[in-house]
C-alpha cells in the first residue's frame, strides 16, 4: 500500500455502535471514522453519549452491538471461530497500549512525583525497564514544558500543570491514538489556554486525536473534522469551516449559539 493510500484509510472505525444502560439507550448506532494523523472534535450537549463513546473506543465500557476498530484491531475483543468474543484482560491491556486517554479529572497519583506518575504505566503495566521509561518520561515532560517539575509532587502544581502531566502520562505509553474527554472543563478559566496549547502542539506533531470539548474557538482552529452528537446519534459532521459556519440543523445552530 502506498503512503497516499494509507492516509486515506480509516485508523479508527466505529460501525453502528449501540450501548444502553438499563432502559436508557445512550448510543443509538454511531458511525464514525478517523484517519491517521487526523484531529476529530466531538461536540454535543451534556448527556448525549460523548464520554460513553470514548470509553467504548478503549473498552473501558463494553458496547452492546456494533464494532470499533483501532488500526484494524477490535479493542477488547478477539475472534474465535469466526465470532467476536471479549478478550482476556491481559490482551485488552496490551491492546490499550495503543490508546492514551486524558480525563476531565487529572487522576494523578498524589504520593508519586510528576516523573513517577509519567513512568507508572510503562513500568508497572507494560513492563518497560525503569531506566528506559525514565529517559522517555523526562523527554516527554520536556515536550509539554514541565521538565523543571519532574521531581515535584502533583499538589504543588497548578491545575493546568497537573493536566499537562496527565497528558504526558498518556503520551508515555507511545500511543497511536489520543482520547481527550473534556480535558479543560475542570480548570479555572485562566489555566485553560496552556492545556489547549499543549494539545495544539500534539495535533501539529501528527498525533491522531479524538477530543470531546466545549472549546469552540479551539475546535475551529485545531479540528480537521467535527462531529456534533445529540441524543446518542451523530447529527452533523464535517469540516469546522463548513459545519460550524453553516450548521444544517436547528439543534447544532442552537448549541453553537450558546458558546458564542
Ligand atoms: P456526555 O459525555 O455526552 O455528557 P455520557 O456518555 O456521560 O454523556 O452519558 C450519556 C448518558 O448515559 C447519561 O444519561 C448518563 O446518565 C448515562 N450514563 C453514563 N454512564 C453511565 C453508567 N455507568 N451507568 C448508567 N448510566 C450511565
Ligand atoms: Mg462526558
Amino acid at each position: 500500500m502506498s503512503e497516499a493510500e494509507k492516509k486515506d484509510e480509516a485508523f479508527v472505525r466505529c460501525v453502528n455502535v449501540r450501548k444502553s444502560f438499563g432502559s436508557n439507550e445512550v448510543l443509538k448506532g454511531i458511525n464514525l471514522e478517523v484517519k491517521k494523523g487526523e484531529v476529530l472534535v466531538i461536540l454535543g450537549p451534556s448527556g448525549s453519549g460523548k464520554s460513553t463513546l470514548l470509553r467504548c473506543i478503549n473498552h473501558l465500557e463494553s458496547m452492546d452491538s456494533g464494532l470499533i476498530t483501532v488500526g484494524g484491531e477490535a479493542i477488547g475483543y478477539e475472534w474465535r471461530n469466526g465470532e467476536l468474543w471479549e478478550a482476556p484482560y491481559a490482551k485488552v491491556a496490551r491492546q490499550r497500549r495503543k490508546i492514551g486517554m486524558v480525563f476531565q479529572a487529572f487522576n494523578l497519583f498524589p504520593h508519586l512525583t510528576v516523573l513517577q506518575n509519567v513512568m507508572e504505566f510503562p513500568v508497572h503495566v507494560h513492563g518497560v525497564p525503569k531506566d528506559v521509561a525514565q529517559k522517555k518520561a523526562l523527554e516527554i515532560l520536556d515536550r509539554v514544558g514541565l521538565a523543571d517539575k519532574a521531581y515535584q509532587y502533583p499538589r504543588r502544581l497548578s491545575g493546568g500543570q497537573q493536566q499537562r502531566v496527565s497528558i504526558a502520562r498518556a503520551l508515555a505509553i507511545e500511543p497511536e491514538l489520543l482520547l481527550f474527554d473534556e480535558p479543560t472543563s475542570a480548570l479555572d478559566p485562566e489555566l485553560v489556554g496552556e492545556v489547549l496549547n499543549t494539545m495544539k502542539d500534539l495535533a501539529g506533531q501528527g498525533y491522531t486525536m479524538i477530543i470531546v470539548t466545549h472549546e469552540i474557538p479551539f475546535t475551529r482552529e485545531v479540528a480537521d473534522r467535527v462531529v456534533f452528537m445529540a441524543g446518542g446519534v451523530v447529527v452533523e459532521e464535517g469540516k469546522p469551516s463548513d459545519v460550524m459556519v453553516h450548521p444544517k440543523t436547528e439543534r447544532f445552530r442552537t448549541f453553537l449559539s450558546r458558546y458564542l
